[in-house]
């Protein structure tokens, strides 16, 4: 199996070598990621200046590895064009959740999504990063088990993972939408002009069965995502609409 493993933290995150090394035990591994972090850059694509690729300064213990000037869309639609019949595109391990609301705006999510628009399975996996940075050997046995089970079948499928810092089990979950956390904090810089930082508010816990509740509860979350977002019943509603109005 072939495995392009990438993500949005940037290729010297710490986060990447701990996938990349769960990931060697199931095939053959290349990582192309970005060369300078890229959170939050969703599923952007550079169109007006062109994309190259050097070879990583960091050993991934024998492992290839490339970086390239671009976010994590354009790591994989690279990655997957030098690299051909690549089977899995494995994004993360990032430092930081992707729960719920995030999932829009996440660029490691959108690295699995853009392996899933060019036919090939994406899984994202994200975990949270408190005042220490995650324990990733910790984690490994958990990454292991969840790619395990996610590699098993070979349909083109999207997954979302995200580990708790404690993980006990593994359960499929929803998207957590109820609320969102996002929200725009004011400040003063040292010339005493106003500016802004987007963050993110805690939120009370989340509904049970879903990604938040998930991770709130020490749960390994797995999501499985699809790219068609159109609503089914407001579509449905507004068609039966003007199939009453045509009679
Ligand atoms: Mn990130």
């Amino acid at each position: 199996m072939r495995i392009l493993v990438t993500n949005d933290d940037g290729i010297y995150s710490p986060g990447i070598a701990a996938l990349a090394k769960v990931a060697a035990k199931f095939g053959e591994v290349r990582i192309v990621a970005p060369d300078v972090e890229q959170s939050s850059m969703g599923h952007a694509v550079t169109h007006s200046r062109p994309l190259s690729y050097k070879k990583s300064p960091i050993e991934f213990e024998g492992l290839e590895a490339y970086r390239v000037n671009g976010t994590p869309a354009d790591c994989v639609a690279l990655g997957t064009h030098l690299w051909s019949k690549t089977d899995v595109v494995l994004s993360g391990i990032n430092m930081g959740p992707n729960l719920g609301n995030s999932m829009w705006h996440s660029g490691t999510l959108a690295a699995a999504k853009q392996a899933v628009l060019l036919g090939i399975r994406g899984i994202a996996l994200s975990t949270p990063v408190g005042k220490t940075e995650p324990d990733f050997d910790k984690l490994a046995p958990f990454v292991e088990k969840t790619l395990a089970l996610l590699l098993k079948s070979t349909d083109l499928a999207l997954y979302n993972v995200n580990f708790p810092e404690h993980p006990e089990n593994i359960i499929w979950t929803r998207q957590s939408v109820r609320l969102y956390d996002g929200t725009v904090i004011p400040g003063t810089d040292p010339h005493g002009r106003k500016h802004y930082w987007f963050t993110v508010k805690p939120l009370e816990p989340a509904e049970e069965g879903t990604d938040r509740w998930a991770v709130e509860n020490n749960l390994v979350s797995i999501t499985p995502l699809r790219l068609d977002l159109t609503d089914e019943l407001a579509l449905q509603q507004q068609q039966n609409k003007t199939n009453e109005k045509d009679v």
